[in-house]
C-alpha cells in the first residue's frame, strides 16, 4: 500500500478555443486551436485569434471529500461572466452549471469545490466537465468537454478483468484475484442459467483489503457495510481482506446480481420489491448460508416470518431480523424459480422495467399478486396457505 497523499493531481486539457458571438450556453464558429495547457503556465498562443486566452484548467482531487475546480484565463477586455459545466458520467445524470465566484478584470482565476460527500462518487467514477468564459463585449471561450476519473490513489491498485468485469485490488496476490473474479463470473453464469438475467453493462470493481478501508473510502458509510453496490455507476466497492476469502465470494456474487438487476431493471417507474432485489442476491450467492438456514427454520416452526407485503419495502435494521427477511427473500425468489421457472423470474423483471407495482407485476406474470404469492409460499414451506403471517418491523 502506497499512500501518495493529497498532491495536486495535474489535469492537461486539450482546449479547444471557439469564439463565439451570442449567449455563453450556445455552440457557435470560429477558428478552432488545440493547446495544451499545464496549471499556473502563463500561456501564449502564438498567433491568437481570440480575445479570451485560457491560461489553466486543472482539478484538484481529495477522495473522497471534494474535487475542486480551478481555471486561469485572461482577455484583452474585462471578463465579465464564467461558468463551470460538469456532470458525473452515470446513467440518467444531468449536466450541472455552476457560477463560481470571481473579481471582475482582465485577468482572473476562479475555483470551485464539488463537495463529493454529498453526491456519494463511487471510486473510478468520472466526469466531464468544461469551462465558458464571456467578456464585456460578449465573445465567449468555451472549452472541450475534458473528463476527470475521481480515483483512490491511496492505494496501488492491480488490475484484472474478463469479458464483463474489471476488478482492481491492492493487497493479496493474483490468486486471490483470479478467485474473486471466477467467483463473480460463477454468479453471472448462474443468473443467466436460473433467471436468463445478463449483465448489460462492464461491472468495475474495486476490492479493498477490509471493512475499515473500505468505509474510509465512502462518505456516510452504514455501520454494516461490507460491499456496496452504486448501481448508476456499474461499480462496486468491497472489503474482502485475502484471509476472508470465501465470505468475500459470497459478498461479490450478491453485490454484483444487484448491479445485474438495477441494470435490467432501470425505468422511471421501476419500484422493485425488495424480496425481489435480496432475494436474487442471496439466491447468486449459491447455498444459503447456514445462520440464514437457522433463522429461516426457526421462523418456519415458530411461524413467525415477515410476510411478502411487508418484504417489499425496507428490510428491518435489527440485525436478527434482517437475517430473517434476507432468507425469506432467497426462499421466496427460490420458490419461484423452481415452481415456475426462470423464463418467469425474466418476465417480471422485464414488467418491472416497463413500470409496475409489485402486485400488478406479479398478477401479470404469474396471474395471482403479493397475497397469493405468500399463500402459495407458505404452503411449500409445509405451513397452512389460510395463516396470516405478521411480523412487523417495528415502526
Ligand atoms: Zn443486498
Amino acid at each position: 500500500m502506497s499512500k501518495e497523499g493529497n498532491k495536486l493531481q495535474i489535469l492537461s486539457v486539450l482546449v479547444l478555443l471557439v469564439l463565439v458571438v451570442g449567449l455563453g450556453c450556445q455552440s457557435g464558429g470560429g477558428i478552432p486551436s488545440k493547446t495544451s495547457f499545464e496549471p499556473g503556465a502563463s500561456l501564449e498562443l502564438e498567433s491568437n485569434p481570440y480575445s479570451i486566452d485560457l491560461l489553466s484548467a486543472v482539478i484538484q482531487p481529495d477522495f473522497p471529500n471534494s474535487l475542486t475546480f480551478g481555471l486561469e484565463c485572461k482577455g484583452e477586455s474585462e471578463i465579465t461572466d464564467i461558468e463551470l459545466h460538469y456532470e458525473p458520467l452515470k446513467r440518467s445524470s444531468a449536466v450541472v452549471c455552476i457560477w463560481p465566484d470571481f473579481e471582475r478584470a482582465r485577468e482572473v482565476q476562479t475555483s470551485w469545490t464539488l463537495d463529493t460527500r454529498k453526491i456519494s462518487l463511487p471510486p473510478g467514477a468520472q466526469i466531464r466537465y468544461r469551462w465558458v468564459v464571456e467578456n464585456v463585449d460578449g465573445e465567449v471561450l468555451r472549452t472541450e468537454w475534458g473528463r476527470f476519473t475521481f480515483n483512490d490513489s491511496r492505494y496501488d491498485w492491480q488490475e484484472i478483468s474478463s469479458d464483463k468485469i474489471r476488478l482492481l485490488w491492492y493487497q493479496g496476490n493474483r490468486e486471490f484475484a483470479e478467485g474473486l473474479l471466477s467467483a463473480s463470473e460463477a454468479a453471472l453464469d448462474r443468473l443467466s442459467k436460473d433467471v436468463g438475467a445478463q449483465l448489460e453493462k462492464e461491472a468495475t470493481i474495486y476490492i479493498y483489503a477490509s471493512s475499515t478501508e473500505l468505509r474510509n473510502a465512502l462518505v456516510f458509510p452504514q455501520e454494516w457495510t461490507g460491499g456496496v453496490a452504486f448501481t448508476n455507476y456499474g461499480t462496486i466497492a468491497i472489503g474482502i481482506s485475502p484471509s476472508n476469502l470465501s465470505w468475500g465470494k459470497r459478498a461479490l456474487a450478491h453485490e454484483l446480481t444487484h448491479l445485474v438487476v438495477h441494470q435490467m431493471t432501470f425505468g422511471p417507474f421501476s419500484d422493485l420489491p425488495t424480496w425481489l432485489d435480496e432475494g436474487l442476491a442471496v439466491y447468486a450467492e449459491g447455498d444459503l448460508g447456514e445462520s440464514f438456514r437457522n433463522a429461516l427454520e426457526s421462523a418456519v416452526s415458530e411461524q413467525d416470518l415477515h410476510s411478502v407485503e411487508s418484504l417489499s419495502s425496507s428490510f428491518p435494521a435489527d440485525p436478527q431480523e434482517a437475517l430473517l427477511a434476507y432468507a425469506e427473500s432467497y426462499s421466496i425468489v427460490k420458490f419461484l424459480i423452481e415452481e415456475y421457472g426462470s423464463d418467469k423470474v425474466l418476465r417480471l423483471l422485464q414488467v418491472f422495467k416497463e413500470g409496475s407495482s409489485p402486485d400488478g407485476a406479479l398478477k401479470k406474470v404469474y396471474e395471482f399478486g403479493t397475497d397469493g404469492l405468500e399463500m402459495r409460499w407458505r404452503t411449500s414451506l409445509g405451513l397452512e396457505s389460510g395463516v396470516t403471517a405478521i411480523a412487523g418491523f417495528g415502526t
